[in-house]
């Protein structure tokens, strides 16, 4: 018998919905709410008749949850909304606590809470998202879903910094990485694809946020971004990895408190930061193509951050299998991905397929590397929704067995 599913994933002013039925996996609506907590919010649903487009308020993440259940009867798209079995919430931080997604409880939402300063913009919305379905569909099962929880197989040497140990101790800072759904679709996509050979991976998660995973048989062992989603590689508007004495001389030298210079780190630096164009990638390109020197600077600071770190991992991995890059920019820029595959192409025997490569893009899977090349270059397109409803059901059928 089918079911349905719905995966939830709450970003600070948004909320993304995608309804499947399982076990087909088909998609039977999709949408997104923007803007929450702005004067004027919109909201977007596919119907059988096709996309319905509204503007209205939305004060907050739970009058969001409130117009899309309505929303769900009112375009037929369910009878009653006893229909829906469990819902999946993504949840950016679970620090240390969990390893996989698990059961949303009132103790797991407990913790969420307790993380929230390590994830201020997300986990305060994932929780509040969560707390409005728990009221409106109080026997559906409800799974977190946790950015962080693929990365805990990385080892000590791998999550922990060179900072005095008690601050590890005393406030669990340390790398805990982000984009887990992500990077484990891909592996486990890859995986499918090789027949369940073992492999050695690189995954290149290229979107607004960014990161790159090492990847070992399925497991992580080393992932780029750190503490926060602010370190790793370079951003649409985040710095990725500095020398941390930038920060002290920046707020001394511009009289700006820590949490200036954090902000302007977060929101003002990456693409946007060194194009002085935006943090849209589409927009530093189309100046690139026109002559513009500083998009030329972005787009080879980029690629060199982008690169190093597939150097290192390659070492790391003791050699590369598989290349996949994924994600808007991975999925959708055959200049980025030609620029980073350039610089690492020689050292790792890859040979590249440049006609494939500017083919391969809107969110299509690609090979683009060519039959004689040492390691595989591969577009996939992520879908952190269906991993999302996949890890729902898992729990559902241990649920089930205990
Ligand atoms: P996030 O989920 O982190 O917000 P996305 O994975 O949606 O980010 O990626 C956003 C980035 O991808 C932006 O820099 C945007 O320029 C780029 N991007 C998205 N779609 C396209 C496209 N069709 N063509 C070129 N770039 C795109």
């Amino acid at each position: 018998m089918s079911k349905l599913v719905l995966a939830i994933n709450s970003g600070s002013s948004s909320l993304k919905f995608k309804l499947f039925k399982v076990p087909s996996e088909k998609v039977i609506t999709s949408g997104l709410f923007e803007r929450i907590t702005q004067k004027m919010g919109a909201f977007r649903i596919k119907t059988e008749t096709g996309e319905v487009r509204r503007e209205l308020p939305l004060p907050n993440h739970e009058v969001a949850v409130n117009v899309l259940t309505k929303a769900l009867i009112e375009f037929k798209i369910v009878k009653s909304l006893d229909e829906i079995n469990a819902v999946g919430h993504r949840v950016v931080q679970g620090g240390k606590y969990y390893n996989d997604s698990v059961e949303f409880t009132d103790e797991v939402a407990a913790l969420v809470e307790k993380l929230s300063p390590f994830a201020p913009l997300h986990n305060p919305a994932n929780l509040t998202g969560y707390e409005a379905f728990k009221k409106i569909l109080p026997d559906a099962l409800h799974v977190a879903v946790f950015d962080t929880s693929y990365h805990q197989t990385m080892a000590p040497e791998d999550y922990l910094f060179p900072i005095p140990y008690e601050y590890y101790e005393k406030y669990d800072i340390r790398r805990y990485g982000a984009h887990g759904t992500s990077h484990k679709f891909i592996a486990d996509e890859v995986t499918k694809i090789n027949k369940g050979k073992p492999c050695n991976l690189i995954v290149c998660h290229l979107g607004n946020g960014a990161s790159i995973t090492a990847v070992k048989d399925g497991k992580c062992v080393a992932t780029s971004m750190g503490f926060t989603p602010l370190g790793g590689i370079m951003m649409g508007t985040r710095t990725g990895d500095l020398d941390p004495s930038v920060f002290y001389f920046v707020s001394k030298l511009e009289d700006k408190s820590p949490e200036e210079v954090y902000d302007m780190f977060n929101i003002k630096s990456g693409m946007l930061g060194v194009s002085g164009i935006s943090s849209d990638v589409r927009d530093v390109e189309n100046a690139l193509l026109q002559g513009n020197e500083r998009a030329k600077h972005t787009f080879d600071l980029y690629s060199r951050r982008v690169a190093d770190y597939i150097g290192q991992y390659h070492i790391r991995l003791g050699g590369t299998d598989t290349i996949v890059f994924t994600a808007g920019i991975g999925e959708n820029v055959p200049g980025i991905r030609k620029q980073i595959i350039d610089k690492v192409k020689d050292a790792m025997g890859i040979e590249f397929d440049d006609e494939q490569n500017s083919l391969t893009r809107g969110g299509i899977y690609g090979l683009l590397s060519t039959k004689n090349s040492k390691v595989k270059v591969y577009v996939i397109p992520t879908d952190e929704e269906l991993m999302i409803v996949r890890d729902c059901v898992r729990i559902a059928e241990n649920k089930k067995k205990k």
